[in-house]
């Protein structure tokens, strides 16, 4: 077999060209799709490696991410305002998508209140199981099913409960991550807004993408007390104490938009708004790594108590992957207000052993 390589400049823009056409040309009945691209997004930051290998996956794997995207969305939409009525958005255009029925059955039936917790209980795997066939039967059937054509240009079915990614897919799903995310969820949150049906829900709302896509502001309280205590009552970034406090997403949530608990940390409002997209510069990261050395086991229960999920081996292999990634891209990191640094080829040996 030969070895891998990346894909040349041109394969990278056919690969882009191809998934702008997936976007535009496909039938989107349901918003399995967007969960689709986003799953096979983050499994390839989170699994793959950059020198163009393909990857295989399980349909279970796939139906993991299905449950931990729908989980939050399968709870009722309630804007507060007197024009909305609180509702569990459709997400179909025919009945109920059946992810968000079966998440919303399971929850209901078990009574708990986070996919962490639905995780530990006996019956998950039958949920897993049927979600994962869900995935099998439709999107992963009609995903590469556009323009009156079917492109394999993805993937290919590998076997009972298995795809395989094509050679130089992961490496293009890893670089152009943000950009599939972004497309993803903008046609995400306008399949949901252009569905009649969710009109009476929706009223004039306007934080519809928050409300699908970030973690509820009731986790990020519980997540602050923890941080609180773990940390001190002190910014992450200028080390000053604090009263107010902002939990920041150490690799920011516009390039990897998936709460998880080793990610967070707390700093002042400013510090925070000032850092915004950006990754924060090497004293921040080797202190950040330094806590995931030492304290991985006290933040995974800090989360677990937040309803946040955790994986320690994951929130490491995604700053891996956010700031290698910068170091090609040649982008700059914050130090503190007003102050940034190009991101050069020093950062690599943070993530190199
Ligand atoms: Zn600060």
């Amino acid at each position: 077999m030969l070895t891998p390589k990346p894909p040349s400049a041109e394969a990278q823009l056919l690969f882009l060209s191809k998934l702008q056409r997936l976007f535009i040309e496909s039938d989107f009945t349901a918003t399995y799709k967007f969960a689709l691209l986003i799953a096979l997004a983050d499994l390839s930051v989170e699994l793959g490696t950059d020198d163009g290998a393909e990857l295989v996956l399980s349909t279970r794997q796939i139906g993991e991410r299905f449950i931990l995207l729908y989980w939050r969305q399968s709870l009722p939409y309630g804007t507060g305002r007197p024009s909305a009525v609180p509702g569990v958005l459709i997400q179909s255009h025919g009945v109920q998508a059946a992810v968000i029925s079966a998440v919303t059955a399971f929850r209901l039936k078990h009574g708990v209140g986070t996919p962490a917790l639905a995780r530990l209980l006996p019956e998950y795997p039958a949920l897993l199981g049927s979600v994962a066939q869900t995935v099998s039967a439709q999107p992963l059937n009609y995903l590469q099913n556009f323009g009156g054509a079917t492109d394999e240009f993805l993937f290919t079915r590998a076997g009972a409960g298995k795809i395989m990614l094509k050679e130089g897919v992961v490496y293009c799903l890893r670089r152009f991550q943000p950009l599939v995310q972004q497309l993803a969820r903008t046609h995400w949150v306008e399949h949901i807004k252009n569905n009649r049906r969710n009109l009476p829900i929706l009223g004039e709302a306007d934080d519809l993408e928050d409300f699908l896509f970030s973690a509820s502001r009731q986790s990020l309280l519980v997540m602050a007390q923890g941080l609180r205590k773990l940390d001190g009552a002190k910014c992450f970034y200028c080390n000053h104490s604090l009263t107010d406090a902002d939990v920041d997403h150490f690799v920011p949530f516009s390039q990897y938009p998936r709460d998880l608990a080793h990610n967070f940390v707390l700093a002042h409002p400013s510090c925070n708004r000032s850092k915004s997209d950006t990754l924060a510069a090497a004293p921040h990261l080797e202190r950040w790594l330094e806590r995931l050395l030492h304290h991985a086991d006290a933040l995974t229960e800090i989360g677990h108590i937040a309803g946040i999920m955790s994986d320690v081996q994951v929130s490491r292999q995604i700053s891996a992957w956010g700031y290698t990634s910068a170091v090609t891209a040649g982008g700059h990191a914050w130090i503190a207000p007003s102050k940034y640094e190009p991101i050069n080829a020093r950062y690599n040996t943070y993530f190199s052993h």
